[in-house]
């Protein structure tokens, strides 16, 4: 959907409260600061801390601190995503209600035996664009008394379950090709969307499988509070990492599901440790208060990662 030529953009750094900022963070934020000022445009900060058993107020504090410390501001009000379970309920709900989700009760080992299994007999298990195998969806052919019993003997015992995308269903609503607008570049070494640069990307959610949207632990997944919140909070721009290069293709299939705006992605380069690998919150000495303590300036870490 274009963006009405009258509105400012509206650009946001996403951070999740569950460790230190590093280096890659320091390039997301800086970036989404001057593309935001470069075009007049607004500038959020939104913490997605859906996920409680990792999230702690303490990095909360120090993404403050960090954020302050490079000169970036951000409009209040700061959204966090814990304090809004309801608005990706109600999409949740609106998906159901669709018949395009369904309850999924295999256990991370259960799934990994299923497959094992499948491997062992000479065939290979697709995987994921992050490695992980896709789930295999035992209850996808459930109907809806199936299911309605197995939700209802579930929460009789507290047996976990989550609530999984159907993608071939969910696909098959789609009538035209699902596509995004990148203004960044993709990822080295990937084999699919061979011919995208920047431009237009074709969107394959497909690869993802039956993505959870829903688990016991946390009541949204990533993939449905980032879709919902972009459009609730009128994000027009999304900057972010390379990483998320390819979970691009399933946010834009619950938009196109959920009748959402569609954002311009742009997905700038990670920054690699000495390692070669990419940098991990939980490397503190990494971290931009580490550096910060070490003596280096905010002007020496734009330096560093523009
Ligand atoms: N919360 C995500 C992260 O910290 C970023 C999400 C996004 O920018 O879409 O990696």
């Amino acid at each position: 959907m274009p963006n009405s030529p009258s509105k400012p953009p509206v650009y946001r750094f996403a951070p999740s409260p569950n460790g230190a900022l590093h280096l890659g963070h320091a390039l997301s934020a800086l970036l989404n600061a001057d593309f935001a000022s470069a075009t007049g445009g607004r500038l959020l900060l939104r913490l997605e801390d859906i996920d409680r058993a990792r999230c702690r107020l303490e990095f909360e504090q120090a993404i403050f601190e960090d954020l302050d410390w490079l000169g970036i501001s951000f409009e209040a009000p700061v959204r966090r995503q814990s304090e809004h379970f309801a608005d990706y309920e109600t999409a949740l709900d609106r998906l159901r209600s669709r018949g395009l989700v369904y309850p999924a009760f295999l256990t991370r080992g259960e799934i990994r035996a299923h497959v094992a299994d499948i491997e062992a007999g000479g065939s290979t298990w697709p995987r994921d664009p992050d490695g992980a195998p896709l789930y295999p969806g035992p209850e996808r052919t459930w109907d809806i008394r199936q299911r309605e019993d197995a939700v209802a003997a579930a929460a009789a015992t507290g047996r976990p379950y989550a609530w999984r995308l159907d993608m071939q269903k969910a696909c098959n609503t789609i009538d035209r090709l699902l596509t995004w607008r990148e203004t960044g570049t993709r990822p080295q070494g990937g084999t699919d969307n061979p011919e995208s640069t920047a431009g237009t990307v074709e969107a394959r959610p497909e690869a993802w499988g039956d993505v959870i949207l829903s688990r016991p632990d946390a009541p949204s997944s990533y993939h449905l509070s980032v879709t919902v919140d972009d459009a609730l909070q009128g994000v027009t721009h999304v900057v972010r990492g390379q990483d998320l290069y390819h979970a691009t293709a399933v946010h834009r299939l619950l938009q196109t599901l959920l009748d959402l705006p569609e954002p311009v992605y742009h997905h700038h380069r990670l920054i690699l440790g000495p390692d070669g690998r990419k940098l991990s919150k939980s490397h503190r000495d990494t971290g931009l208060a580490a550096l910060r303590e070490r003596g280096l300036s905010a002007a020496d870490v734009r330096a560093l990662v523009l």
